[in-house]
């Protein structure tokens, strides 16, 4: 199936949304409304365009560089970007990290956010948080949010800090 998911813009060749250059995907679309968020047009999903999941895999496959899924909340259109997560590992095996605004031990009680957790690597998790807000982190914006090992947590059921 070739899903249409609303993205708001590719960057391609980023070094801020995790480690090495990558093709960082900024999906429409988030119900957390984070006070000082960086991308508030984001929240709106009509304010995505559209594209497709082909379209997606064709940027990623030019770039040949690892992913990252953010916004947005790349849960909000949990159904298609695990369909782009599932393709990206089964025709490239690239890395995956994943931006949410969600926390871990939330998405955890959503069955269908489980599909896109068993197919992700990396996780950063949780509302930014104004009054936590620290310029000197790397890949994320406040300190309460997790860079999360999805697989390695999955299987022990406990956090595991994702290393790189
Ligand atoms: S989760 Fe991210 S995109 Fe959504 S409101 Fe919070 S900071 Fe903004």
């Amino acid at each position: 199936m070739n899903h249409e998911l609303k993205y708001l813009s590719i960057a391609e060749g980023t070094s801020v949304d995790g480690p090495g250059l990558r093709t960082s995907i900024y999906f429409a679309g988030c119900s957390h409304h984070c006070e000082g968020c960086h991308n508030p047009q984001s929240w709106d999903i009509n304010n995505g365009k559209p594209v497709t999941i082909d379209e997606l895999l064709a940027v990623i496959r030019y770039n040949e560089f690892p992913v990252t899924f953010t916004g947005g909340d790349p849960f909000f259109q949990v159904e298609g970007v695990t369909q782009l997560a599932l393709r990206i590992k089964q025709e490239l095996n690239y890395n995956i990290w994943c931006y949410t605004g969600y926390l871990w031990e939330q998405l955890l009680n959503h069955p269908e956010f489980m599909p896109l957790l068993h197919t992700i690597d990396v996780l950063v998790d949780g509302p930014f948080i104004l009054a936590q807000r620290d310029l000197s982190l790397l890949f994320r914006g406040s300190r309460n949010q997790r860079i999360i090992d999805v697989q390695q947590s999955l299987k022990t059921k406990a956090i595991v800090p994702a290393r790189w």
